[in-house]
């Protein structure tokens, strides 16, 4: 099974569907089992789509590179 922590760095996949299946079936096991994670995931699906209703604005281009640039600092580390 699926630990807590490993749930949380699989939530964003999840919701966007990019889970494979049995991924996506030892998330949802783990979800069904954990109120924490269920809350958890509640939070993540508020948050996305109160985001979801803001209006966008476009980021000037220097900005954009450097919060890619982070990303991708991120993501190695
Ligand atoms: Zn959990």
């Amino acid at each position: 099974m699926l630990t807590c922590e490993q749930l949380t760095g699989l939530v964003t996949d999840y919701i966007e569907g990019w889970l494979p299946m049995r991924q996506r079936f030892r998330f949802r096991l783990h979800v069904a089992l954990c109120r924490s994670c269920r809350r958890y995931l509640r939070q993540m699906r508020l948050t996305i789509g109160a985001l979801n209703g803001l209006p966008r604005q476009p980021l000037p281009p220097a900005k954009e590179q450097e919060l890619m640039h982070r990303f991708r600092a991120w993501q190695r580390a």
